[in-house]
């Protein structure tokens, strides 16, 4: 270990884990010990690691261009918004380098759609407790948990929360400025915590009755990671507007942000910018990860192996006083533990598999979408066997 002062803000927990290489869905550190990889980045790698195909295009466009400004054409991002336009219900797209940038695109054009387009003058955004919407200074006050405001003052303004799956919350939260409602319909970060369909069903019928612009956050549950390509088509509506970011590029900074034709004039030339948003590079990365997901009808096959991982999980578990549920969407699974997961958490991580809290109760499984039934077996293995460790595997829990 290098007891040297890194010279990195200490922003982030760092795992006591070199890891150098990555194939598939495996790991390797620097020890070349090998680890199951059940995080995926952050839900990034929903291809695996250094996917053959995309390497090939980002290798292509590493001989051409690296670098040219919004200022001219980019025919390879004119190509990823028209792919993008075409796999979803939106009609445009805004690129820029994150989850956080892609709402805060979001934001600004919800207001200036509000405030320019139609000429009224609302601004406010109603978000969802427990949600996680990014760090930047508007994001981070759309987020609905206290833990990432802590020493910021002053927020912006014109940010609300309403409870999660409570319609009648949201009634009570609207007012004569509401510009927008900001919803994640699988809550990653805070736990994996599902929307409930009628609830969504209702919140669209609301926002469209009351004239309000309806954002999916699917920054973590897109690209066919819950199922389908977007989680939106699984509760059957069109949101106004849509973010993506993790999964966009394979690993590569993305962000972006769809939305509806009515939107289109909310923005002007010089209203919104971002000078290293829809780069050839990430672009190429886009494209080829669309192509190669649409080709292998990869959110199927998260659909079937979320199907199979989360009664597997439910049947196996059963035994395991400490799991409190299990639930998912897709390949979006949380295991709800009675106590804080962070030690369990580092003893699966020393029994070579990697995976990530959400919240403090809960244990993410997000792997790459090409998981086999043989690596969730092993994946459940590993934990059955930490478990017994853990607390005897005597008790009977109700899943
Ligand atoms: C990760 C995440 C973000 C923030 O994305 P960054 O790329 O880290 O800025 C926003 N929303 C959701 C739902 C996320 O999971």
């Amino acid at each position: 270990m290098n007891l040297k002062k890194s010279c990195l803000f200490p922003t982030y927990n760092k795992f006591p884990l070199t890891l150098v290489r990555g194939h598939q869905t495996t790991l390797w550190d620097d020890e070349g010990k090998s680890y199951l990889d059940f995080m995926a980045g952050l839900a990034v790698c929903n291809l695996g690691h250094v996917p053959e195909r995309v390497k090939e295009r980002i290798q292509e466009q590493l001989e051409q261009l690296w670098h040219v400004s919004n200022l001219f054409h980019i025919p390879v991002q004119e190509e990823l918004a028209e792919k993008l336009v075409t796999i979803s219900c939106a009609d445009l797209v805004f690129f820029c380098n994150s989850g956080a940038e892609a709402n805060e695109a979001a934001i600004k054009c919800a207001r200036r759609y509000h405030q320019r387009v139609l000429g009224n003058n609302r601004y406010e955004i109603i978000t969802f407790e427990q949600s996680f919407h990014g760090r930047t200074m508007a994001t981070l006050t759309a987020t609905g948990q206290e833990k990432v405001k802590d020493g910021y003052l002053p927020l912006p303004e014109g940010f609300v929360q309403a409870r999660f799956n409570d319609i009648q919350s949201v009634r009570n939260s609207i007012t004569d400025k509401t510009a927008a409602v900001m919803l994640e319909l699988v809550q990653g970060e805070s736990g994996v915590h599902i929307a409930e369909p009628k609830f969504v069903f209702e919140l669209a019928k609301l926002c469209e009755k009351e004239g309000i612009l309806l954002i999916v956050d699917e920054v973590q549950t897109g690209i066919g990671r819950t199922g389908s390509l977007f989680a939106y088509e699984q509760y059957g509506i069109e949101p106004d507007i849509t973010t993506l970011a993790k999964g966009l590029a394979s690993g590569l900074p993305i962000g972006a942000m769809l939305g509806k034709e009515k939107l289109r004039e909310a923005f002007s030339a010089g209203s919104h910018a971002s000078t290293f948003g829809g780069s050839p590079l990430p672009m190429a990365a886009g494209m080829a990860t669309i192509e190669i997901l649409l080709e292998d009808g990869l959110e199927k096959k998260a659909q079937q192996m979320g199907a199979y991982a989360l009664d597997k999980l439910r049947k196996e578990l059963k035994a395991y006083p400490a799991i409190c549920a299990v639930r998912g969407l897709g390949l979006l699974i949380g295991i709800q533990f009675a106590e804080p997961v962070a030690p369990i958490i580092q003893k699966l991580h020393q029994n070579g598999l990697l995976v990530l809290a959400g919240g403090t109760h809960v244990i993410r499984f997000m792997p790459s979408l090409y998981v086999t039934c043989d690596e969730f077996d092993q994946a459940i293995d590993i934990l059955k066997k930490v478990l017994k460790e853990w607390d005897g595997g005597t008790g009977e829990a109700t899943l």
